[in-house]
């Protein structure tokens, strides 16, 4: 936030309303958590057994990516099973890095007090909606935004897919969000802005820059949009 404000520049925070009550699942961080702890990872996923080790942080780090890779393919409650598994493995219980990690409406409303800051909507409990029937996803998305608008006293205009890949955010969610009144939605679809996503503001790709990208030559890399016209296959909207 200050060096935002040193820039001058606005930015907007998405706010899973079940983490700001310091509830939920994120899942993705227990998963880091528990791998950090243990020494080997021994999990079913589907009819498969994985079992590897992870004492050096490169096993952990090859771990992490063959569970979370085989865990998103599969249906999220199986996900949300194996990883609370882990967790207790690893002698820790799940759910309990939303009160740990997470802003707290408190804070939310000093941050939302700040003009430079546009607070989102980003549903409640964080789930791959496309995974989801409608009515689950549609609730999702309207119950998130109607938590903070009540917590925060102000119109939520904005909406990002948790997840946003094509597996968690497709038509269907983009029809709901534009339907529901949202001016935008973001998707972590990678890519840059064109005058044809006009057409598609519930849509919007996105650069995401996280911590496999923080060199300035990584990061020029990204805005030069070169990376992204392969990755689109030459395509300036994805939204099929
Ligand atoms: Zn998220």
């Amino acid at each position: 936030r200050p060096v935002l404000a040193r820039h001058g520049a606005p930015w907007t925070l998405f706010v899973t309303s079940g983490f700001a009550d310091q509830a939920g699942r994120l899942w993705w961080i227990e998963l880091e958590h528990a791998i950090a702890r243990l020494d080997r990872v021994r999990i079913d996923i589907g009819s498969r057994s994985v079992d590897l080790p992870a004492r050096s942080p490169q096993e952990k780090a090859l771990a992490f990516e063959v569970v979370y890779r085989d865990l998103r393919r599969g249906r999220e409650a199986d996900l949300l099973d194996r990883i609370a598994e882990l967790c207790r493995q690893a002698g820790f219980p799940p759910g309990r890095i939303a009160s740990e990690l997470c802003l707290s409406w408190a804070e939310l409303r000093d941050l939302a007090a700040d003009p430079a800051v546009t607070i989102g909507a980003h549903t409640v409990s964080h789930p791959m909606l496309a995974k989801h029937d409608a009515a689950f996803a549609a609730h999702e998305i309207a119950e998130g935004r109607a938590r903070i608008e009540a917590e925060l006293g102000r119109t939520v205009r904005h909406l990002s897919y948790p997840v946003g890949d094509p597996t968690s955010a497709g038509p269907r969610e983009f029809a709901l969000a534009r339907e529901m009144g949202f001016a935008t939605a973001v998707t972590t679809r990678p890519g840059h802005l064109f005058a044809e996503h006009a057409a598609h503001l519930q849509a919007l790709p996105r650069v995401s820059v996280n911590g496999c990208h923080q060199t300035g030559a990584a990061l020029a890399g990204l805005l030069s949009g070169v990376p992204f016209l392969a990755w689109n296959r030459g395509r300036r909207v994805n939204v099929a």
